[in-house]
């Protein structure tokens, strides 16, 4: 693991840190009302009134290179859009970041990466992307669509507590895994998932145990979708709570409490193992 801090290069002159790279010394420092900041932590609001147009612009070349590097900082705010595509990256965390437009990282293969309590602020893209290591989007919040088409996750993974404001499309991505577990050890979790609208898991492949526990499928004005999804281990859905249409036509052993379902269709996929719907709640 690589040093957890943004952006070390020394100063000649001493400048006082930034606020958030805490004791390092850093090459430029802003100073607002709210403190001083080096360039990447500096606020996005205060980004927009520092910075002409070439430097926001020289911000986001730097980030989107130090992104395709292997990037450790927490709390970056990112301005401008970041497009990336066909790269490899070895250890990434933007933890706590806020990217205020459009960020992708697609058709790339990363290892170990965490986006926890970072807000996607527009779309979010990691679609065709491999995840392996580990992957953490916990209370992460998407506000707009966010796309994990094609994504496969041979990784420990975590959406636990995560926020889709949107669209979230899962659409044939795959879950599987990379070492040994212990029995019982869930390695895909989406616990306490919170899903607004539309949750579209359409084709997905599980060869790992999930675990949706205490999820809500909001479905305001969609739907969510498990249609054809390959189940070959153990999915947890219990205590969820669906608002809208719940679409899974699997065939599978579903538990005792199949009966009590409403609006769902299980036609279809298999379920190699079993399915718990305990207390989940239907309107
Ligand atoms: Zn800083």
């Amino acid at each position: 693991m690589k040093d957890l801090c943004c952006y070390k290069t020394p100063s000649l002159y001493g400048e006082i840190p930034c606020l958030f790279c805490q004791n390092d010394k850093v090459d430029k420092i802003y100073k607002t009302s709210q403190g001083d900041f080096c360039l990447y932590h500096l606020p996005i609001k205060e980004k927009k009134k520092l910075l002409d147009e070439d430097e926001i612009h020289d911000f986001q070349n730097k980030l989107k290179d130090a992104i395709k590097n292997g990037f450790q900082c927490y709390g970056v705010q990112a301005i401008g859009e970041i497009n990336i595509r066909d790269v490899e990256i070895d250890e990434i965390c933007l933890a706590h970041a806020i990217f205020e437009a459009q960020f992708s990282i697609s058709h790339s293969k990363i290892r170990n990466a965490d986006f926890s309590y970072a807000i996607f602020k527009e779309h979010a893209n990691f679609g065709n992307t491999r995840f392996e290591g580990f992957v953490n989007f916990h209370n992460t919040r998407f506000n707009k669509f966010a796309r994990f088409k094609y994504a496969t996750f041979f990784a420990i993974t975590d959406f636990s507590d995560v926020i889709f404001d949107d669209y979230a499309n899962f659409k044939n991505s795959t879950f599987g895994e990379t070492i040994p577990l212990m029995k019982g050890e869930t390695v895909s979790i989406f616990k306490n998932a919170l899903f607004k609208e539309r949750a579209d898991f359409k084709d997905c492949k599980f060869t790992v145990d999930i675990d949706f526990e205490g999820c809500t499928f909001e479905n305001r004005k969609n739907y969510t979708s498990f249609e054809s999804a390959e189940f070959n281990k153990t999915i947890n859905f219990s205590n969820c709570f669906f608002g809208g249409p719940f679409y899974c036509n699997c065939a599978a052993n579903v538990g005792d409490n199949l009966k009590y379902i409403f609006n769902v269709n299980f036609y279809g996929s298999t379920f190699n193992n079993y399915v718990s719907f305990n207390n989940r709640i239907f309107r």
